[in-house]
């Protein structure tokens, strides 16, 4: 018996030299590649699949929440009661009007700007600092991070700026977004998973975020409203970021 001693410890010891060499290889790539999955424009329909398909794969996500949503939709008080009852989630402010779609006249009025972050926090519930986007617009206000908005002309940043920034100091860390899974007008989600999970591995090979190693993800809530494949969607994203080694990052220590 005593002869199979030998070789079985040596194929034990070999063993965990590979798993360590992997688990050491997994840490690295997590720590490299972190997504941060996040949610726009709620409470809408589609928010409770978002919700229940975090729950389900235990992941974090910062829902940017829009205040007149919450008072306007019949669900919207529960829903949000539901998503702040949910520690994976962290709140953010998505204004109160969401511009009403009109963007250009919205950031035409900073104090009207300000005021409407900040009613959408009496609305969501949220006090200073607030993690919030602004509506319609890519742009960076974090501790030591700005970025602009490169989709706006010159002009149209110049009459903008100081929104963002007054914004900014009202006590909000403003996030934008690396990369977006579209969606079409009537709210479905337009690249399949596998071609998103393409592109996701594609950028991380680029590595041009705004934090290295670190992609925001932009999504709507109303992508997932399907009732038949609107959990399914998300669930599958997420499980085929987990099986290639992505972490899934909380908010709050992105700019850390
Ligand atoms: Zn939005």
């Amino acid at each position: 018996m005593g002869r199979y001693d030998f070789p079985r410890n040596i194929f034990q010891t070999l063993l965990a030299s590979a798993f360590l060499v992997f688990a050491s290889s997994t840490t690295a790539l997590a720590t490299d590649r972190t997504i941060y999955l996040t949610f726009d424009d709620g409470p809408l329909q589609g928010t409770e699949n978002v919700l229940s398909v975090l729950k389900q794969e235990n992941v974090p996500a910062a829902m940017f929440m829009v205040g007149l949503h919450v008072e306007t939709s019949p669900r919207g008080r529960e829903l949000l009661a539901q998503a702040k009852a949910l520690p994976l989630v962290t709140l953010g402010n998505h204004s109160y009007t969401h511009a009403n779609n009109r963007y250009r006249v919205f950031y035409s009025n900073t104090r009207a700007v300000v005021s409407d972050m900040l009613h959408a926090n009496q609305v969501l519930g949220l006090s200073p600092i607030v993690n919030a986007r602004l509506p319609g617009r890519d742009v960076f206000r974090l501790p030591h991070i700005a970025t602009e908005d490169l989709s706006i002309n010159v002009a149209e940043w110049q009459r903008e700026w100081l929104d963002y920034e007054l914004v900014s100091e009202a006590g909000f860390y403003l996030y934008g977004w690396d990369f977006e899974w579209i969606h079409s007008n009537d709210g479905k989600p337009v690249q399949s998973v596998d071609t998103l999970v393409s592109e996701i591995d594609h950028l991380f090979r680029y590595n041009k975020f705004v934090r290295p190693g670190k992609m925001i993800l932009l999504m709507h809530d109303e992508m997932f409203q399907d009732q038949f494949n609107g959990r399914e969607k998300l669930a599958a994203l997420i499980d085929a970021l987990k099986q290639r080694g992505y972490a899934f990052g909380d908010i709050g220590s992105y700019h850390q």
